[in-house]
């Protein structure tokens, strides 16, 4: 029995399912989840001391690697300070004054502990605002685990939602739209139904919770052409894809602007830190400068935040983002190439520095049905090949993968070199 065995066999006398979030208990794929003892740059070390080479990068936060010594030092020093005050600190408005700098739709910043909780509030936000009750979300779209945002719709663009989990009440889910991710026809016609109810569109400007899926070239545009014609508030949930598709997002990379703007991962470097910010007029009606509540007991945690400044303070080294494309691209490219070979049929999708294969015959893949169409049993297959060769990535066909900085070009060739030899065995 190996080490991970043994220790998730224990883990499940306590805690659910052995694991704190569902995905990592590896039930897409099947067999036992690594249990991690270290990490370093673009490398894993499990319970039993085997190296993987990781492009789960803890599911996006770590764009610089594991454990980099510069982010490590700050927190260890920050630590010594204390571990949370309950009261302001001068490290929250160093961090929100960045964002505000670097991001142009950033005028007014609000720290939380999780991409859920910035979401969440983002939508209590966006409804207080407007005085609307309504939310737009797309299918296969990922917000985190809050009522209003736990709900996929049923067939039709305009179905009443349906909560994807018993929990949600239906009075809840009543209010949650869910329409077809780059499919821009419908987001008009349900504007053109409801217009006037709708407080806001929330959306991945790329979808990264499942797999990864671009946007199409006028799917943002819409979004934001018709909150402007409605009256709506367009929420770019850049919880996964701020500072990893570009220094100011997807919004930045795409041009578009956003009233709301939801962020986590990164801007922690691996500490639970989540925000939310946008417009001044909008931002000034949250507590305590208006009347729309929200709050947190550990939020703009000290050692949150020397973490994510030091983070950001790195990632603004001339190149890193062309770096990680490239070598992204590298990989990607890399991969077809061996699935060809193989004669397997392999697609892909790449956003900057985060990236997906999906095991189809189509050409493009740019929505929920196609990714779900996908062969789900070769993609099982490729993944375990892959652990077996020491190459770690997400544990499911519906995830994004993530490079980091820490990758080198060796790195890249092995994992390469790993998936021909993975593909030999699948044809
Ligand atoms: N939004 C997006 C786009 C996400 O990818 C995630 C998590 N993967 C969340 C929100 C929720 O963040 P958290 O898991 O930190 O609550």
């Amino acid at each position: 029995m190996s080490k991970s065995e043994q220790l998730f066999a224990e883990a499940q006398q306590y805690i659910p399912g052995g694991v704190n979030s569902p995905v990592r208990a590896f039930r897409a794929v099947g067999g036992t989840p690594l249990f991690i003892a270290r990490a370093e740059g673009a490398y894993l070390f499990d319970a039993d001391g085997k190296r993987y080479i990781d492009y789960v990068q803890s599911w996006g936060p770590m764009v610089l690697g594991h454990a980099h010594p510069e982010v490590i030092e700050a927190v260890v020093e920050q630590a010594q300070s204390g571990l949370s005050f309950g009261a302001p600190t001068e490290l929250e408005t160093e961090l929100a004054e960045e964002l505000c700098r670097l991001w142009p739709n950033m005028d007014l910043v609000r720290f939380v502990n999780s991409g859920t909780e910035a979401t969440m509030s983002a939508i209590r936000l966006a409804r207080g605002f407007t005085g609307r009750d309504k939310i737009v979300k797309f299918e296969g779209c990922y917000h985190g685990h809050s009522d209003s945002l736990l709900v996929k719709a049923g067939s039709g663009a305009l179905t009443m939602g349906v909560p994807s989990s018993p929990g949600v009440p239906a009075s809840v889910a009543d209010h949650t739209i869910t329409l077809t991710y780059n499919d821009p026809e419908s987001v008009r016609e349900c504007f053109a139904q409801l217009g006037d109810q709708i407080a806001c569109i929330i959306v991945e400007p790329v979808a990264g919770n499942m797999n990864c899926i671009p946007p199409e070239p006028g799917f943002l545009e819409t979004l934001r052409e018709v909150c402007d014609q409605y009256g709506a508030l367009l929420i770019l949930d850049e919880v996964m894809t701020g500072f990893r598709v570009s220094l100011t997002g997807a919004q930045g990379h795409f041009g578009i602007e956003a009233d709301i703007t939801t962020l986590g991962k990164v801007i922690g470097g691996g500490m639970p830190v989540g925000a939310f910010g946008g417009k001044r007029e909008i931002m000034e009606q949250i507590a305590p400068l208006g009347p729309i509540y929200q709050a947190g007991t550990l939020s703009g945690n000290p050692v949150g935040m020397v973490a994510g400044l030091e983070t950001l303070r790195l990632v603004q080294e001339p190149g890193l983002y062309d770096q990680l494309n490239a070598r992204t691209e590298k990989l990607v490219n890399g991969v077809l190439d061996a699935a060809k070979e193989a004669g397997i049929p392999l697609t892909a999708n790449r956003a900057g520095s985060m990236f997906g294969f999906f095991f189809t015959d189509e050409p493009r893949v740019t929505n929920y049905k196609q990714v779900m169409a996908c062969n789900g049993k070769q993609f099982n297959r490729f993944f375990h090949g892959m652990l077996d060769e020491g190459v770690y990535l997400a544990p499911a066909s519906y995830e994004a993968g993530f490079m980091s900085a820490a990758h080198s070009d060796e790195d890249i060739e092995q994992t390469i070199a790993a998936a021909r030899r993975v593909f030999a065995t699948m044809a």
